[in-house]
């Protein structure tokens, strides 16, 4: 049997809890990558009660046994990256021989950053709500073919040329578009000669680490970064992030081959969340939405930004099941809904499900619900599917019925703990053993469940 090679992505708009699932499915894998995006993606992990917030760096890390692989995919901003190792340090984790670095991954520069937040502060332009770091505009760099990659920190004169040459342009346009203030060659060479040596021992070509790693059996995990509805190319554009999110993007953004991956994991909330602007069909304004808001913690881990918030939309998730070939899912923030006397499901568009490529045909879109009863008793921290209420373990059937995936884990709180596994699940298959001493026997969430 070949051993798993798996990818683990948000299903809807990011934010869903793949920092907790993925931390809890790391100890189970040898090797974790991220394969897209920056020090913008904020997992939230919580082990024994203390937060760890990793934007960069996978969040597998903090199991020791497993490496650690930033791909090709994404773009480094050295500072970040530095920073987030001295915080793991003091935090006890030292990632020294377990943390590798794509040597072709870009870096993100500081008129990268400032073009950004220029850009998104400018009168009269689309505001995506981008977080303002640079990662659009380095990726924007990449398939310009003007960017610097990590490898090329290490070439003395390529790198005062290119930082030179690079910032006559972008202080021009910063200031002739933005009225930007002009950034200095010199420093940036300076902080960026320092932050190279400071990476230096961390540099690899993972790509070929990966395959490596895969034909000796290795097991593998792919972790995507935001979610499939933010892809680049299949997300609600443009309000989207720059990079590949979707299941196919995890070959790309770390160089592993294809053939070796063995499924994909989507992770979804029990309702659903964004950030920034753009569509939301099923979104919640109003009281009711602040109260959701509230009761889930829905702001941003790195922003602070509170979220939007609205409820399943299966669409959607038929959507992205499609497009990433999900396997399984993982539902999270199930306790969020406890108090609900009733809860809307979107089970359907009126007019056809066909998700539109335009912003002005998400506009046309009208959700049909279906209404749910709620369970109004605590789910918070119950680890066995036979200990949910009847009406929370109907709702999960019912969302993966009208998903088309079935079901593998289901998380109650954001604690390790708080996490119930289904016993002989497809999800449990892609792991290649039992999920534990907390799966069960019986419990079966299937796409194709008994109605509630
Ligand atoms: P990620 O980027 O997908 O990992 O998501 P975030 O970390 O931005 O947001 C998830 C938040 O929800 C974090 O604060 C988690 O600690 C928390 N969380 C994860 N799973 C659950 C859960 O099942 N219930 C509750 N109440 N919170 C959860």
């Amino acid at each position: 049997m070949r051993s798993p090679c798996v990818i683990v992505l948000g299903a809807q708009w990011g934010d869903e809890g793949k920092g907790k699932i993925v931390d809890l499915l790391a100890g189970r894998f040898a090797w974790i990558a991220r394969y897209q995006g920056g020090h913008n993606a904020g997992h939230t992990v919580v082990i024994g009660g203390r937060r760890f917030i990793l934007q960069l760096i996978p969040c597998g890390i903090l199991r020791g046994a497993s490496k650690a692989v930033i791909g090709n995919g994404v773009v480094l901003d050295p500072q970040a990256l530095v920073d987030e190792i001295a915080s793991l340090a003091a935090a006890g984790v030292d990632v020294a021989g377990q943390l590798f670095v794509s040597n072709r991954a870009h870096v993100i520069l500081p008129y990268h950053r400032s073009i950004e937040h220029a850009a998104e502060s400018a009168p009269g332009r689309l505001r995506i709500g981008t977080t303002s770091r640079g990662i659009g505009p380095a990726y924007e760099d990449k398939m310009g073919r003007r960017g610097l990659r990590v490898a090329d920190l290490y070439d003395p004169a390529l790198l005062r040329d290119h930082i030179s040459e690079s910032l006559a342009e972008k202080n021009a346009i910063a200031q002739a578009l933005f009225g930007a203030a002009p950034l200095d060659a010199g420093s940036i060479l300076e902080t960026y000669q320092g932050l190279a040596e400071q990476i230096r021992p961390f540099v690899a070509d993972t790509g070929a680490l990966l395959n490596a790693a895969a034909a000796r059996g290795e097991s593998i995990l792919l972790e995507g970064a935001q979610g499939a509805l933010l892809d680049i190319d299949h997300g609600t554009y443009p309000f989207v992030t720059s990079s590949s999110t979707t299941a196919g993007g995890a070959c790309i953004g770390t160089g592993l081959a294809p053939t070796r991956l063995t499924g994909a994991i989507g992770v979804s909330k029990a309702y659903c969340t964004r950030v920034g602007g753009g569509p939301f069909p099923t979104e919640l304004a109003g009281a009711a939405g602040d109260d959701l808001r509230r009761r889930g913690n829905e702001f941003g881990s790195v922003t602070g930004r509170p979220r939007r918030v609205g409820w399943f939309d299966a669409p959607l998730m038929r959507y992205a099941a499609a497009l990433n070939g999900l396997d399984a899912l993982v539902v999270t923030k199930l306790d969020v809904l406890d108090e609900l006397a009733r809860i809307p499901v979107c089970v359907g568009y009126r007019g056809g499900d066909a998700i539109p490529p335009t912003v002005a045909g998400w506009g046309a879109i009208e959700p049909v619900y279906e209404q749910l009863p709620g369970w109004q008793t605590s789910t918070e921290g119950v680890t066995r599917w036979q200990d949910l209420p009847p009406r929370a373990r109907d709702y999960l059937a019912f969302l993966a019925r009208v998903s088309g995936v079935e079901i593998g884990m289901v998380s109650t709180g954001p604690e390790r703990d708080q996490t119930i596994t289904i016993a002989g699940s497809k999800l449990e298959q892609l792991l290649g053993a039992p999920t534990g001493a907390a799966a069960q026997e019986g419990a079966r969430v299937r796409g194709n469940s008994a109605r509630p």
